[in-house]
C-alpha cells in the first residue's frame, strides 16, 4: 500500500512561512491499495488538496469511490469535507466509517450535518453533496473491510472524549494510523491494550503533537508527547515510527527538534532499529 500526507498539523491549520517545510493542513492521509482502491483517513483541511488531485481521474467523471476512516469528529479532523470536490460530482461513492456514540451510524451523520448548517457552512446540508455517501459505525474490536483490505479499530482516550485508532492490513503487512491520543493515567505506562494493537505493524503513525514541557500545562487537550509515541512504538517492535500531528505553534524547526528528540528516546528506550520518519505534506511512504 501507498501512504500519502495531505496534512500532517494538529488542532487547527497554521499556514505561513514559517511552517512551509512539514505543512500547515490538518489531518489527512491516504492509503493506496495494490488493486487500486483508494482508502482516506481523517477529513482535516488536507483533504481539499487531495480532492483537488483525484479530479484528473475516475473522480472528476463522477466514477471513483473510496472508503473514508474517521478517528474522531473535532474540526481539525473534519474541517475539509464541505471542500472536497469529488462529493460535488454526482456518481461517486464514498463509505465513511466513523465514531458512532453508542454504535449509532445515525448520530454520526448528525454531527457531521452539523457543521453544513446554514449558520457555519453554505452548503446546508450533506443532502446537498452529488455523490453516495454512506456513514457507518465503527464498532471498536470487530473488523470490517475496506476497499477490500481488513481494518480493525481501537478506541483510546482524547481529553474529555475518545478517538479511533484503525489498523489497516495488506498481504501481511500493517499500517496503524493512531492519532490524537491521550492517556488515561498521566505518565503511565502504554496500555498493553495499545502494544498489542501496534503490534509489529510496518509503519506506526502516532502522535506527536508535544514537547513533554508543553504537554505538562496543556494534558486535558488528551494529546501525547513524542516520548509518548516513543516508547509505545518500542514496546509495540514497530519498524517504522511517522510523528503527526504536530502542533500548531510549532515552526518548521521547532518540528526538527520534535523529531530529533524523539530519534534519541526511541535510541535510548530500546527502539534503535526503529526507522523514523517525520509526515510531511506531500510525501509519500510505500510499504
Ligand atoms: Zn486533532
Amino acid at each position: 500500500m501507498k501512504i500519502r500526507f495531505w496534512g500532517v498539523r494538529g488542532s487547527i491549520p497554521a499556514p505561513g512561512p514559517e511552517t512551509n517545510r512539514y505543512g500547515g493542513n490538518t489531518s489527512c492521509v491516504s492509503v493506496t491499495t495494490a488493486a487500486g482502491g483508494l482508502i482516506i483517513i481523517d477529513m482535516g483541511t488536507g483533504l481539499m488538496h487531495l480532492g483537488n488531485s483525484l479530479m484528473a481521474g475516475a473522480f472528476g467523471k463522477g466514477a471513483g469511490r473510496a472508503s473514508i476512516l474517521l478517528s474522531h469528529t473535532h474540526w481539525d479532523h473534519i474541517q475539509g469535507l464541505g471542500f472536497f470536490a469529488p462529493v460535488f460530482i454526482s456518481g461517486n461513492q464514498f463509505t465513511v466509517w466513523g465514531p458512532g456514540p453508542y454504535g449509532s451510524a445515525g448520530m454520526l451523520e448528525e454531527i457531521l450535518e452539523g457543521q453544513m448548517d446554514p449558520n457555519f457552512s453554505p452548503l446546508q446540508s450533506l443532502k446537498n453533496f452529488s455523490a453516495g455517501f454512506d456513514v457507518r459505525a465503527v464498532e471498536p474490536g470487530t473488523a470490517f473491510e475496506a476497499e477490500g483490505l481488513r481494518v480493525t479499530a481501537r478506541e483510546h482516550p482524547h481529553g474529555a472524549t475518545t478517538a479511533l485508532a484503525f489498523r489497516i492490513e495488506e498481504n501481511g503487512r500493517s499500517f496503524v494510523y493512531a492519532s490524537d491520543v491521550g492517556q488515561a493515567v498521566p505518565d503511565a505506562p502504554p496500555p498493553a491494550d495499545a502494544i498489542a494493537f501496534y503490534r509489529d505493524a510496518d509503519v506506526l503513525l502516532h502522535d506527536t503533537t508535544y514537547r513533554p514541557a508543553d504537554q505538562e500545562t496543556r494534558r486535558n487537550r488528551g494529546f501525547s508527547t513524542y516520548e509518548d509515541a516513543a516508547t509505545v512504538a518500542a514496546a509495540a517492535k514497530v519498524k517504522r515510527l511517522v510523528t503527526f500531528h504536530y502542533d500548531q505553534d510549532y515552526t518548521d524547526d521547532d518540528v526538527d527538534q520534535l523529531v530529533a528528540s524523539c530519534r534519541a528516546t526511541l535510541d535510548a528506550c530500546g527502539g534503535a532499529d526503529i526507522e523514523l520518519v517525520p509526515a510531511r505534506e506531500g510525501d509519500e511512504l510505500e510499504i
